[in-house]
């Protein structure tokens, strides 16, 4: 459960009212809650305590370093995609020797880099990857701890960017041809140590049973794996779904008593554990959206109103290039002003500065009558928010703050014009 609510009237994350981060960093501001996310962690441990179970949060949902150090001191591993979340890790102070490394493209430097740090594994998406790492590990004279992520043909439910474990998606192996892989890594490929198997079939899943479909499928494979080749660990993915659509109600334990059919931590534990527990392995789960997706809200200021024929609009300091979710796949945030509102909503579109048509973060929403000035926190902001930002239109990145109780901490700058431009040249002046 989330630390955002309305307190006397202005909405706080956990004790800071966020008008007060507003007026000291400005807008857009990612805000992010420490409790939320230690809470969050400490329920996936609860819940899967009865699996040799462990965390390797998925770095791309949220990679600052304040984040990453928060999750190492609690001993959580990594699952990175990569290089440069490899090296964010180390930076960040986490240990490379907990970190699974997927990806379909790893490239030679990606592979050597991965491999002189020590990383736990490299979960592998096709025979060509792991002949390269092969190559690589012989070369280097080490032996490359792999995994395979398998593709169980299970429709996760979900939008179609972000499915990932159907024979239709780019990912993993098929599930028919997973055996004779691994039987051609033992006899082919010497460099390789067999550690595991993978699977990750898609994000934000709503729905338990496309997770316990899939370990059913995959169960007998990996009891044969770990009979075959020793294996030591099954890594089934990260994917849990959150809450969008009811964020800030969701605040609360009376909203989750009302919406059973949620799922949560314990309840996606529950569905696993019998099917898991008897193969007597290590079991990584890979979360990444559910871990921070609804641990921050992204602050925005209202600049313009203007009232078209069609439309009502408000317009914000924020665009896609802050949270590009709406635009790639049609996500859903809910949007609140800062300074409650009482009974004055209207139908609006909420757009940003960018000059795209795909540049909205809400649709024909139902929001409060905010007029120039207001400022909004945009919910659910923690998950593939700053992660996916760029600087188009030449808008700087937007600052971070993380809440602890009544303090709260910088731990991003706001991106200068200067930063933006640092790399830039004229001919002939390189
Ligand atoms: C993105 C990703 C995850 C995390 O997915 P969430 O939906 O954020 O939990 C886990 N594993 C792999 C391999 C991924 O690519």
């Amino acid at each position: 459960m989330h630390s955002f609510a309305y307190k006397n009237g202005a909405l706080h994350c956990e004790g800071v009212n966020l008008q007060d981060i507003a007026a000291a960093v400005g807008t857009p501001t990612f805000v992010y809650s420490k409790k939320t996310i230690l809470d969050d962690l400490e329920e996936f441990r609860q819940a899967l305590a009865p699996l040799d179970a462990h965390i390797a949060y998925a770095v791309k949902a949220c990679s600052n370093k304040a984040i990453l150090h928060l999750m190492a001191q609690r001993g959580v591993g990594f699952d990175i995609v990569s290089g440069g979340e490899l090296w964010r890790i180390v930076n960040a102070g986490g240990d490379p020797t907990l970190c699974t490394y997927a990806g379909v493209a790893k490239t030679e430097a990606e592979i050597r880099y991965a491999l002189e740090l020590g990383i736990y594994c490299f979960n592998c998406e096709s025979e060509n990857e792991l002949r390269e790492i092969n190559r690589i590990a012989g070369e280097m004279g080490v032996k490359a701890p792999v995994a395979v992520r398998v593709n169980p043909n299970v429709d996760a439910h979900t939008h179609k960017y972000i499915t990932t474990g159907t024979n239709e998606n780019k990912f993993g192996v098929d599930i028919s041809r997973i055996e004779a892989l691994y039987a051609t890594i033992a006899a082919e490929m010497p460099h390789l140590h067999i550690k595991g198997l993978q699977m990750h079939i898609g994000s934000q899943l709503t729905d338990k049973q496309p997770f316990v479909t899939a370990i059913e499928k995959v169960a007998p494979i990996v009891a044969k794996f770990k009979e075959l080749y020793g294996i030591e660990f099954w890594s089934i993915g990260g994917g849990i779904g959150i809450v969008y659509d009811g964020c800030l109600a969701s605040g609360s334990e009376e909203w989750w008593a009302e919406h059973p059919e949620q799922i949560t931590i314990r309840s996606y534990a529950e569905s696993i554990i019998p099917l898991l527990r008897p193969l007597g392995l290590k079991i990584l789960i890979e979360p990444g959206r559910r871990l921070v997706g609804n641990a921050a809200a992204m602050l925005t200021t209202c600049v313009y109103e203007k009232k078209g024929e069609a439309k009502t609009f408000k317009m914000i300091d924020a665009g896609m290039n802050d949270i590009i979710r709406p635009a790639l796949y049609e996500g859903y945030h809910e949007i609140w002003p800062v300074q409650q509102h009482s009974g004055d909503s209207i139908v609006a579109d909420i757009v940003g500065p960018i000059c795209e048509s795909g540049d909205f973060q809400a649709q024909n929403r139902l929001v409060a009558d905010v007029k120039p000035g207001e400022v909004l926190a945009e919910m659910s902001a923690g998950a593939y928010g700053f992660s996916m930002a760029s600087t188009y239109n030449s808008r700087p990145l937007a600052a971070e703050v993380l809440v602890d109780g009544d303090k709260w901490h910088l731990i991003r700058r706001r991106q200068t014009m200067e930063q933006i431009v640092e790399g830039e040249l004229l001919p002939g002046e390189a």
